[in-house]
């Protein structure tokens, strides 16, 4: 091309020059030099890279050739049973295959459970040295054939994750009443879809241990969609085992002790060494009969709890709770910019503790390069299906974006320096450097030069010099896709929207979605994701950094890997989170709208709103994390929408008002009588006509009609108990109900300064500081005392304030739902024959509330003493009120009820399909770990403590 070009140019310029035998000579040598020259370039470069690792290296899934979760971003695709008549629209919706199946049974849960398990007493208890390894399609359609005469099955997964960037599935371990069948998920991938339809058939039950991930990966790898499952821990949960581990179950049922330390090894090695098989049968083998033993503690539970005429069906409960966790779907983790989650948690690392950096180093320039590395590491990984961990540690990146290093020997150094003082939990030995990165070594070289500096270009480059033509990686099932697919353009790639809301909007009304996205939507990912071990290697929880660094800064942690986050506490918890009703703290949370699976852009929502919320308890209040989900803007609407119906449902059920009917100024009523007039409605003004009132007086009041002055005079007059009216008394009655925050705000908005009040000893002033919520302190971890610190997010991860951005956003007038705002010396009216009651002595500028309510209540005195900051201008007393109702009429449990029906409005109105594991409309928020802090799974002691 190069010389056609050249010769080209130079017969235009013969032409002009009038050609000479030595001139086209001399042009010809010069065209020949320059493509020499320029071939002599391409060799070069490619001489310098070296050879990709993988040209040599062979992994197994290299065999797979259909491949359902590849690594490019487009979301999973799950499994279409009517693939003729499915339109576009329903293209889009990507629902699960079942969800008709798995409703009917969890309505029709199967009665005769119970029985299924027959004979399966004799089976369990030895297991011998036989099993079937299958590893051939023959032998897996006999093993469908077998299966297919079967009314239960046990079953077990075993993973990989590595060496893979989504991970997959090793093994399956399936158990029947006579049989233990070992199958090689690797050998068989492309045919293990022969089992789906044992697995989709609502006839036969299936038994899990802890079905979440597994009935997860089985979607992802496979299109095999359990229906009919009887999980063992969500039995155990049902009967309030003290734990729910496998581990104990064997211990307790079975005599069998386990060393869970094997789930960790390499899966994928074959054969597999008699160790492996032994554990691998071990967790499928005795699930029938543990299953049976715990069916019959359901059924002995339901005999001692229900009368003839009220039968409580516990096994009904524990199938239906089962087949709960089927409808959940397999999701992948789509960040709005990839590397984004990795980069701003390795940064806020850094900054909270850096550790063997300076901090003059954690600058911008080094901020931008951790943010580079990131995204080379997070396309790399996708590019060879490695996991991240594999190619690059976190200190790693750490190293290189903190010393820059320019030659290959001061890379490998810097590289080996930061992984040699990490332990890993991992049983696989790691490399340091990677193959990647040393294969890969010139992009490293590029990124540490700053030659490429928009993280755009980072993907644009690793796609066209490894995967474009001629690339120096291998193309394969995994990143196919990211060459075909990706339209790079780290922000906006298109990812679709399954609920297809986009589809049927307006232009105009995209635009201005979109200008809300950028404003309200969660700048940074939410979950950090980061993991907390306990010694035994049991995940404890996820969390974020911050909760990390705690640990690690008072020596109560050590770090175990890095990617993701993890550390191992050096003291005993009390128990394990998956022993109690508490899954769904050891679920890793996904950055996605859990409605539809957005992953570009999320909001918090708050499930319960917090004007209810505010007044809970505290303890009831401290496991937010469960109610407080991501949506996307789409989602929001349709979540809030409803959740503002079901509050005005609420308000007339409970004959208590979303807002505060009249005010009054207690010092012009307090001369009346302690006992109010029968008819109280007479007494004062609705706050927000008050207000408005106040503001036009203060305002136009003298150039406006004198009857419209008058008539404004009268609404402000009703306030202070018809008394004469001075400028200052306008100015208080516009900040009546209204909190410091209100009125800052409404300062700021309207350009609106009060003059008359400035000096004033108004208490409103004195709370003029109340700004931003106090930083939380963390208490005293002691592992007795702070499960909660173990297992919740701190406000950090959620802070109060966006919550409600909508909220803030369509409402014009200030209002807001939040307590942390603050009006001293309120009084409320509580309704006809009700008191007026004062939260503080001082008799200044008091305000007498009359919400109308029909609730009389004598209590509402201590009330206001806790919640003195509440705004009165939005649904705080309403929210205040309700939750007073509940606690005394039907103290905590009522709150707790109060709590599912909101879940069950969130439920209804959006069918969330992205909800973590273990989210449950009925979360108890229930923790406790304490009578159990001696057990540890795999010491003999207390195996024969358990025994005995
Ligand atoms: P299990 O349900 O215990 O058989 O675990 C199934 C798979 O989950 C294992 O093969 C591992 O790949 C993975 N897994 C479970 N727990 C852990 C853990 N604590 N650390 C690493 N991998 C785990
Ligand atoms: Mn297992
Ligand atoms: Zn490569």
């Amino acid at each position: 091309m190069c010389l056609t070009f050249g010769a080209a140019a130079m017969a235009a310029e013969n032409d002009k020059l009038r050609a000479t035998p030595l001139s086209i000579a001399a042009t010809c040598f010069f065209a020949i030099a320059i493509s020499v020259y320029l071939i002599k370039q391409f060799f070069s470069k490619s001489k310098r890279s070296k050879p990709c690792y993988l040209i040599a290296e062979f992994k197994p899934q290299y065999k797979f050739k259909r491949v359902l979760a590849d690594n490019s971003y487009s979301q999973f695709k799950h499994l279409k049973l009517h693939a003729a008549d499915s339109v576009a629209e329903e293209e889009e919706l990507n629902l699960h295959p079942y969800k008709g199946e798995i409703s009917r049974l969890m309505k029709n849960p199967n009665v005769g459970i119970l029985e299924l398990f027959d004979g399966c007493e004799k089976w369990s208890m030895e297991m011998g040295g036989e099993y079937v390894w299958v590893e051939a399609e023959e032998q897996l359609r006999e093993l469908v054939a077998d299966l297919s005469n079967e009314e239960v099955f046990a079953v077990d997964t075993e993973q990989h994750g590595l060496r893979s960037f989504l991970g997959f599935t090793a093994l399956i371990q399936i158990s029947t009443m006579s049989k233990d069948y070992l199958i090689d998920t690797i050998a068989l991938h492309d045919m293990m879809g022969l089992l789906r339809s044992v697995f989709a058939n609502p006839a036969i039950c299936k038994v899990f241990h802890g079905a979440h991930n597994d009935v997860l990966w089985l979607q992802r790898d496979f299109h095999i969609y359990v229906v009919n499952l009887f999980d063992t821990a969500k039995a155990c949960d049902i009967l309030s085992k003290p734990h729910k581990s496998l581990a104990y179950l064997l211990e307790t049922y079975c005599g069998v002790a386990t060393n869970k330390l094997l789930q960790r090894e390499d899966w994928r090695q074959r054969p597999l060494s008699e160790e492996m098989i032994q554990y691998a049968r071990v967790d499928a083998h005795y699930l029938l009969y543990i299953a049976y033993c715990l069916c019959l503690e359901l059924k002995q539970l339901e005999n001692e709890n229900s009368s003839p005429g009220d039968k409580f069906h516990f096994i009904l409960e524990a199938s239906r709770r089962s087949n709960a966790t089927c409808l959940q779907l397999f999701a992948k983790d789509i960040e709005s910019c990839t590397g984004e989650l990795a980069a701003s948690s390795i940064v806020s690392r850094c900054l909270n503790d850096p550790g063997n950096i300076s901090p003059s180093v954690c600058d911008e320039k080094f901020q931008e390069l951790v943010r580079r590395l990131c995204v080379w590491r997070d396309l790399m990984a996708r590019l060879h299906d490695e996991s991240l961990r594999f190619v690059l540690s976190d200190n790693a990146i750490i190293a290189l974006a903190a010393k820059i290093p320019t030659t290959e020997a001061d890379i490998y150094s810097s590289m080996l320096e930061a992984d040699s003082d990490v332990e890993s939990v991992t049983m696989v030995p790691l490399q340091t450097p990677s193959p990647v990165v040393c294969s890969h070594l010139d992009d490293l070289f590029c990124l540490l030069r700053g030659k490429i500096t928009k993280l755009d270009d980072i993907l644009q480059m690793c796609i066209r010099e490894h995967l474009g033509q001629g690339g120096s990686c291998p193309l394969s099932a995994y990143n196919y896709a990211l060459l075909s697919k990706t339209t790079l353009g780290t922000g906006n790639r298109i990812i679709p929207n399954h609920n297809g809301f986009r589809a049927s909007k307006q232009v105009a009304k995209m635009a201005s979605r979109q200008l809300f996205v950028q404003k309200f939507s969660c700048k940074s990912p939410v979950y950090h994701n980061c993991k907390i071990y306990a010694s035994d290697g049991r995940l404890l929880c996820y969390c974020d950094q911050r909760k990390l660094q705690w640990y690690l800064n008072r020596d109560l942690a050590k770090l175990v890997e890095e990617d993701p986050l993890s550390i191992m506490l050096l003291f005993e918890p009390k128990g394990r989170p998956e022993d109690e009703d508490n899954d769904f703290y050891i679920q890793k949370k996904k950055n996605i709208c859990v409605g539809c699976g957005e992953g570009n852009h999320y909001l918090r929502y708050r499930i319960i709103p917090s004007c209810y919320r505010i007044h809970f308890p505290e303890h009831l209040k401290s496991h937010r994390s469960h109610d407080i989900v991501l949506l996307c803007v789409d989602c929001h609407e349709i979540a809030h929408t409803a959740a503002e119906k079901y509050k005005k449902q609420v308000a007339a059920e409970f004959g208590i008002p979303l807002f505060i009917r009249r005010v009054a100024d207690l010092d012009t009523t307090q001369n009346s009588p302690t006992s109010l007039p029968a008819s109280c409605e007479e007494i004062g003004v609705s706050p927000l006509q008050l207000r408005i009132a106040a503001m036009a007086l203060l305002r136009h009041g003298p150039q406006m009609p004198s009857q419209r002055r008058e008539e404004l005079m009268q609404t402000v007059m009703a306030y202070y108990g018809g008394r004469e009216i001075t400028d200052e008394d306008l100015e208080k009655a516009l900040l009546v109900g209204m909190s410091p925050h209100e009125r800052r705000r409404f300062e700021k908005k309207r350009g609106y300064t009060f003059k008359h009040l400035r000096k004033s000893s108004n208490p409103i002033d004195a709370e003029e500081d109340i700004g931003g919520r106090p930083p939380v302190t963390i208490k005293n971890a002691s592992h007795n005392e702070d499960e909660d610190l173990l297992h919740t997010n701190t406000t950090d991860a959620y802070p109060q304030d966006d919550g409600n951005i909508l909220d803030d956003a369509k409402i014009t007038a200030p209002c807001s739902d939040d307590a942390d705002d603050s009006l001293s010396d309120t009084k409320i009216v509580s309704g006809i024959g009700s008191i007026s009651i004062s939260s503080n002595d001082d008799t200044s500028g008091g305000v007498n509330l009359s919400n109308g309510t029909t609730h009389p209540s004598e209590e509402n005195e201590t009330l206001l003493k806790n919640d003195s900051k509440m705004s009165l201008l939005g649904h705080g007393p309403h929210g205040m009120q309700v939750v007073e109702y509940l606690l005394k009429e039907h103290g905590e449990d009522g709150v707790r009820e109060f709590c599912q029906r909101w879940r069950h409005v969130f439920v209804q109105a959006l069918h969330p399909r992205f909800l973590p594991g273990g989210w449950d409309v009925k979360h108890s928020g229930k923790r406790d770990f304490g009578e159990f802090s001696v057990y540890k799974p795999t010491t003999n002691a207390s195996a024969a403590a358990i025994a005995g």
